[in-house]
C-alpha cells in the first residue's frame, strides 16, 4: 500500500478529532501569548483560547485575511524569533509587498512529512528518480518538494522550472520515473515532445504530480496520454506550509485530495456570510494551522473556491477536498453571472478531437456590458492537415471549423449561461506556461 504514515494517515475519525483538539488547543495558546496580533484580535472578540475547547468551537474566532500577513511585514506575525527559524519563504502578492512565512526546524520536518506521504500517495517510491520542476527560490514549490522526496528517498533532480531543452535532454537522459511541476508547464512539455518526434519508449516517466494553479480533467487526460503518466493533484500555499497540504491518491483519481487534517484543519465557508457551509457543498476554503510554531494562523481564509466532504470508501480517513474552482478573486461575474475559467476548460474536454487545452478568455467591456471572448488552439494535427488542401485563412471559413466553432459556443451558452465569442487559433498561437503557473484570463477592463 502506498502510504508514507500508515498509522496516521488511517486513523479512526474520533481519534483525529481528538489529536486536532489537543493541538487546537496548543496552538491558540502560542498565538495568543506570541503574536500581539492575535491576542489584540481575541481579545476585541472577547475570546480567550480556553474558550476554544475543540475544532467545532473554531467558528468562535474571527478569520486571518491576506491583509493581516501584509500589514504585519515583515516578520509581524512570526511567533518564534527570527533567530529560531531555519527558513523564510514568500508568496509572490500580485502588488507591492510579498507575504513572508518562517519555519522552524521541526516546522521543515512536517513540511517534509506532508510533501512525503503526499508523494506515496501519488504512487512515488523509495529509489525513484523526480525531476522537479517546480521553480527552486521563494516559492515554496521547489524546495518544499524537494525535502519530500528525499524524505521518502527519492532521487531530487532539482532542475527547478523553464529550460525545456535541458528538461527534455535530461528526462530521456537519466530516465527520470516522477516529474513534478505546474500542470500548465506540463502541458508545455508534453507539447515540445510532440514536436521533437520524442517517443513515448524515449520516456520513462510513469507519475507526475501536478498543482500550483487550477486544472481539470481535460488536462490530466491529455498529459496523462501525452507523457505517458498518472497524474495526480497536489495542492498548497505559502500562508499554510506549501505544497502538501492536500494530494490525490493515485488510484483513486477524481475522487478529490486528502487533506493531512493532523497537521492542517479545514474549514468551507458561505464566501459572502462566513458561515461554515454543509460537507460537500462549495465555499471558500478556510484553514487553521494545528502544529505550524513560526507563522501559525488561525482560520486564514485562503480565498479558493472548493468543497470539503469525507469518502467512506477511500484508503485513508483523512478529508478530501474537490477540485479547485478558481480563486475568489479569480473569479468573473460576467453580467451577473459568476464564472471560473475552469469551467471553459471543462467543456473543453467534449472537443479534445480537434481542439486543444491551450485556451485563453479575454475579457473586456463593451458599451454598458461585459464580454468574453475565448479562444482555443486547433490541434496541430487537424490544421496540418487542413493546411495541406487550403491556404490559412481558408481554414477559418472552412465548414469543419466553423461546425466546431458553432458546437463550442452552444456548449458553452448551455453549460455556463453565457454568451461569449468564440475565436479559434492556429497552433501555438495562444501563450504557454514557461515553468511555472500560466494566467489564463486576459482582463481588458
Ligand atoms: P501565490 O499566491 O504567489 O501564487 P502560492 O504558491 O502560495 O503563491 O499559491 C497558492 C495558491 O495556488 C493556492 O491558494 C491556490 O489558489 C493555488 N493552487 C495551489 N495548488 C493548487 C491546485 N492543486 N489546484 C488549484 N489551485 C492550486
Amino acid at each position: 500500500m502506498n502510504y508514507f504514515n500508515r498509522d496516521i494517515e488511517t486513523l479512526p475519525v474520533a481519534e483525529l478529532r481528538e489529536l486536532q483538539n489537543a493541538r487546537l488547543q496548543h496552538q491558540l495558546h502560542h498565538v495568543y501569548d506570541k503574536v500581539p496580533y492575535y491576542r489584540n484580535l481575541f481579545d476585541a472578540h472577547g475570546v480567550k483560547p480556553a474558550d476554544v475547547k475543540s475544532v467545532e468551537d473554531l467558528h468562535k474566532l474571527p478569520f486571518t485575511k491576506k491583509d493581516a500577513l501584509r500589514d504585519n511585514y515583515p516578520f509581524g506575525m512570526f511567533a518564534v524569533p527570527l533567530s529560531e527559524t531555519a527558513r523564510l519563504h514568500c508568496s509572490s502578492g500580485t502588488t507591492g509587498k510579498p507575504i513572508v512565512v518562517g519555519y522552524t526546524a521541526a516546522d521543515i520536518q512536517i513540511f517534509a512529512e506532508v510533501v512525503a506521504r503526499s508523494l506515496a500517495a501519488a504512487g512515488c517510491r523509495r529509489g525513484m528518480l523526480m525531476q522537479n520542476a517546480y521553480g527552486y527560490g521563494l516559492f515554496t514549490g521547489g524546495l518544499g518538494i524537494h525535502y519530500g522526496a528525499e524524505k521518502l528517498g527519492m532521487t531530487v533532480l532539482p532542475i527547478s522550472g523553464g529550460g525545456t531543452e535541458k528538461q527534455l535532454m535530461l528526462m530521456q537522459d537519466f530516465k527520470s520515473d516522477v516529474l513534478c511541476c505546474t500542470p500548465s508547464y506540463a502541458l508545455t512539455l508534453a507539447e515540445e515532445i510532440k514536436k521533437r518526434g520524442i517517443t513515448p519508449e524515449d520516456i520513462h516517466l510513469k507519475h507526475a504530480v501536478l498543482g500550483a494553479e487550477p486544472w481539470t480533467e481535460s488536462v490530466r487526460q491529455e498529459i496523462e496520454l501525452s507523457l505517458g503518466v498518472s497524474a495526480t493533484n497536489i495542492y498548497g500555499l505559502t500562508e499554510i506550509i506549501g505544497p502538501g497540504v492536500s494530494q490525490e491518491d493515485f488510484e483513486e483519481k477524481g475522487t478529490g485530495s486528502y487533506i493531512w487534517e493532523d497537521h492542517f484543519f479545514p474549514e468551507v465557508v458561505d464566501k459572502d456570510s462566513g458561515v461554515p457551509v454543509k460537507e460537500g457543498e462549495f465555499g471558500v476554503l478556510v484553514f487553521t494551522t494545528l502544529t505550524k510554531q513560526a507563522t501559525p494562523v488561525i482560520r486564514f481564509w485562503t480565498n479558493d473556491i472548493t468543497n470539503i466532504y469525507y469518502d467512506k470508501s477511500a484508503k485513508r480517513t483523512h478529508i478530501k477536498m474537490g477540485a479547485l474552482k478558481g480563486r475568489a478573486d479569480d473569479m468573473l461575474i460576467i453580467r451577473g453571472v459568476n464564472l471560473f475559467h475552469t469551467q471553459i476548460e471543462a467543456i473543453l474536454e467534449h472537443f479534445n478531437e480537434a481542439l486543444t487545452n491551450n485556451y485563453r478568455l479575454i475579457v473586456s467591456h463593451q458599451g454598458t456590458m461585459d464580454e468574453v471572448e475565448v479562444n482555443v488552439e486547433v490541434h496541430q494535427d487537424v490544421y496540418t492537415g487542413m493546411n495541406k488542401d487550403m491556404d490559412a485563412a481558408a481554414i477559418w471559413k472552412h465548414d469543419t471549423i466553423v461546425a466546431i466553432r458553432k458546437r463550442l459556443h452552444k456548449k458553452i451558452k448551455d453549460d455556463t449561461g453565457l454568451t461569449m465569442n468564440v475565436t479559434l487559433m492556429p497552433p501555438a498561437s495562444i501563450p504557454r506556461s514557461e515553468g511555472g503557473k500560466l494566467v489564463r484570463i486576459l482582463d481588458l477592463r
